[in-house]
This record gives C-alpha cells, sequence and structure tokens, in this order.
C-alpha cells in the first residue's frame, strides 16, 4: 500500500484516506435540537460525515454561556442518529468518558488542554480516535510531545489541528500559522487538520484561510457553523451562515482533483510544464 493511501481515521464504518478530505463542520455550541439539526442537515447535504459541536465548553469566562454539557451529548446522539453523522466533541473532564462512550466518535481536547499532560495520558487510554488541538502559547515541537503523550501511552490514532497561536495581531482572533501543516507532515507520520474559525475568529476571512490550509497541504478543516451566527451563544462573529458554508464547500470540491493529485505525487502533465 501507498503511504499516501494511509487511512488518516479508522471508524467502523468509515475509513478516511489522506486522499480524502476530513472535512468537520457544526456548530461552536450545542444550543437547541433545532439549531444542531439545522447544522447536520447542512453537513449531510453537503456530502461530509463528521458534525462538530460543544457541549461542555470550556470558557475563558465562568459567566459565558458554558454549553448544555449532558443535555448537549443526549443532542448529539439525536443528531447522530437522525443524519448518519459522526460526532466530534470536545472532553473536559475524564469522568465524561462513559456519557460520551455511545455518542462520540472522535474526542476534541481543545487548545487549552493540549499541556494538560496528566489529562493527556488519561486520554491515551481513552479507546477513541483523538483532535488534538494546539495551544494557543505552543510551538509546533509542544504540539508533536503533547501528541506523544497520546500515541506512547498507547492511542495511535491522533489527529493535530492547527487553530492559531496567539501574536500581537488584532485584526483577526489568533493568527493562523499555516506553516505548522508541511512542517507536521515532515516531522510525523500523524495527519493534520486547519480550524480557520478560531485562528481568524470572524467570517469574512475562514473561505480563503481554509482553501490556503488545503493548500498547504492540510488534511482536512473544522469549521464553525450556524444557522444565525448573530444569535449564537458562542463564537458567532467566526461561525458561517449555510450560504456561506455551501459557498465554501463548492470551491473546496472544485480543488478536490487538483489536491488528490498533489497527495498522490502525481506529476504535471507535460503542457502545464514550464519550457526551459
Ligand atoms: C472549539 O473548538 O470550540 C474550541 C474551544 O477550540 P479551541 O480549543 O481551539 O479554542
Ligand atoms: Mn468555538
Amino acid at each position: 500500500m501507498k503511504s499516501a493511501m494511509k487511512p488518516i481515521l479508522k471508524l467502523p464504518d468509515i475509513t478516511v484516506t489522506r486522499e480524502d478530505l476530513l472535512l468537520i463542520a457544526g456548530p461552536c455550541s450545542v444550543e437547541s435540537e433545532e439549531q444542531l439539526f439545522a447544522a447536520a442537515g447542512e453537513v449531510r447535504r453537503a456530502g461530509y460525515r463528521f458534525l462538530r459541536g460543544g457541549a461542555f465548553k470550556p470558557r475563558t469566562s465562568p459567566y459565558s454561556f458554558q454549553g448544555l454539557q449532558e443535555e448537549g451529548i443526549r443532542l448529539l446522539g439525536m443528531a447522530k442518529k437522525e443524519f448518519g453523522l459522526k460526532i466530534v466533541t470536545e472532553i473536559v473532564d475524564i469522568a465524561h468518558l462513559d456519557l460520551y462512550a455511545d455518542t462520540v466518535d472522535i474526542l476534541q481536547i481543545g487548545a487549552r488542554n493540549m499541556s494538560n499532560f496528566q489529562f493527556l495520558k488519561q486520554l491515551a487510554k481513552a479507546g477513541k480516535p483523538i483532535l488534538l488541538k494546539r495551544g494557543i502559547a505552543a510551538t509546533i515541537e509542544e504540539l508533536l510531545l503533547a501528541a506523544e503523550y497520546l500515541t506512547s501511552g498507547g492511542n495511535p490514532h491522533v489527529i493535530l489541528c492547527e487553530r492559531g497561536i496567539r501574536t500581537f495581531e488584532k485584526y483577526t482572533r489568533s493568527t493562523l500559522d499555516l506553516s505548522a501543516v508541511p512542517i507536521v507532515k515532515k516531522l510525523s507520520p500523524l495527519p493534520i487538520i486547519v480550524d480557520p474559525s478560531h485562528s481568524c475568529g470572524r467570517s469574512d476571512i475562514i473561505i480563503p484561510m481554509a482553501l490556503a490550509a488545503l493548500m498547504a497541504g492540510a488534511d482536512g478543516l473544522i469549521v464553525e457553523i450556524h444557522p444565525n451566527p448573530q444569535k449564537a451563544l458562542c463564537d458567532g462573529l467566526q461561525s458561517l451562515d449555510f450560504e456561506q458554508y455551501r459557498e465554501m464547500v463548492l470551491k473546496i470540491n472544485r480543488l478536490r482533483p487538483y489536491l488528490r493529485d498533489v497527495k498522490q505525487g502525481k506529476e504535471a502533465d507535460d503542457e502545464q510544464r514550464i519550457p526551459e
């Protein structure tokens, strides 16, 4: 088997290889059945299979919406059945593993927990694939070492996520460090996806950054979408509405044949070569 065909994610009924895109979308937080089902329907119609939605939210302020918690997991379970989707949600407490067992397909470790090494050691034994986000002040090396807590602890099914780092720049929420993508590819066999939502913090530049991430070699994206971003209880400014999501998917789908060729290492056609 060519290394390019290596699966980046294997679930009982879905295998995602390096030639596929792992496109995860959904609301920042699960807010209601209506909101979650609307987003799930969009993901399904777009032809993708992975729904994100936070139930236990790690908020910077204790006064901000903390997520629907147990009720959020219940709603994610309903959306999973109703739409045949795989569920990605953040885990903030090892004690929640039982609650997540039947519903959650990929455990997200958030930026704030990337350096919680005891938690990483516990999650290495969780028996589910993990999406590990880069900390806001973590170097690429620190991200890779955090991943090794999971892999050396017994879980090889780790997907890295570049989600921006904190810099002096004010026009974006974080600075999307796209150089992390090709660097990780040089240094690690682990797949890496990009989160343009939390890095940019503003919906108007998500599409170009999402496309740039794929061109840089990312294996996928995780993007926040909401039926009515102005009314979102969390991260509305960076959430795509459904029209923007469809535009992004359309543009990604146009790129897909090209991306597949690049990942398979296909040579340029003769007529595409620059004459010597
Ligand atoms: C999220 O995905 O909703 C989130 C909180 O992300 P991060 O950990 O990257 O801030
Ligand atoms: Mn969010």
